[in-house]
C-alpha cells in the first residue's frame, strides 16, 4: 500500500527570495495536509546526515553548503499516495526540465537551487520525517 506521508524542505534559496508563502499556498491547494512544520537552520552535520546517500558525489559539498546557508521550512505532508503526488507537484530535479506549473519550474533557478526537496520513496519519507519530527510534534 502506498504511504500517506512525505517530507519536504523549502530550501534556503527559496526562503531567502520570499517564495515560502506562495509555495505553502500551492501545497495546500493541491490537497496536502501539513501535519508538522518548522523553520530552522540546519547545521553542517545535520545536512551531511540528511544527504548521506549523496556523500561521494562531486556535488556533495555544494549541496551541503546550499542547504545550510540560511533557514529552511521543514514540512511533514499528508495525502493519499503522498510521495508520488508530491514529486509530481514539485517536478524534475532540474528546474529547466521540470513541467510548467511545478514548484521547481516556478521557483527554482538551477539543479542546485531547485527550491524544494521531496522524499523519493515511502521508506525515505519515514526516515526523513523521523529525522526532523518527534511524535509529539505531529498533529
Ligand atoms: P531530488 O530527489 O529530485 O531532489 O534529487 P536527488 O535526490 O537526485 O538530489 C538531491 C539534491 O542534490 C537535488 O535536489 C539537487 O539539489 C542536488 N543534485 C542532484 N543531482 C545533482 C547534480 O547532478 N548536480 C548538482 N550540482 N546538484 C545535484
Amino acid at each position: 500500500m502506498k504511504g500517506r506521508i512525505t517530507l519536504s524542505l523549502i530550501k534556503p534559496y527559496a526562503v531567502k527570495n520570499g517564495y515560502a508563502g506562495q509555495i505553502l499556498a500551492i501545497i495546500n491547494e493541491a490537497g496536502f495536509r501539513i501535519s508538522a512544520m518548522k523553520y530552522i537552520q540546519l547545521s553542517t552535520n545535520q545536512a551531511k546526515k540528511f544527504y548521506a546517500i549523496h556523500n561521494g558525489q562531486n556535488y556533495f559539498d555544494k549541496l551541503v553548503n546550499f542547504i545550510t546557508e540560511g533557514p529552511v521550512v521543514v514540512l511533514l505532508l499528508e495525502k493519499e499516495d503522498a510521495v508520488a503526488s508530491y514529486r509530481k507537484l514539485i517536478g524534475a530535479t532540474d528546474p529547466h526540465k521540470a513541467e510548467d506549473g511545478t514548484l521547481r519550474k516556478l521557483f527554482g533557478a538551477s539543479i542546485e537551487l531547485n527550491a524544494v526537496h521531496g522524499s523519493d520513496s515511502d521508506e525515505n519519507a519515514i526516515r526523513e520525517s523521523n529525522f526532523f519530527f518527534s511524535e509529539t510534534e505531529r498533529f
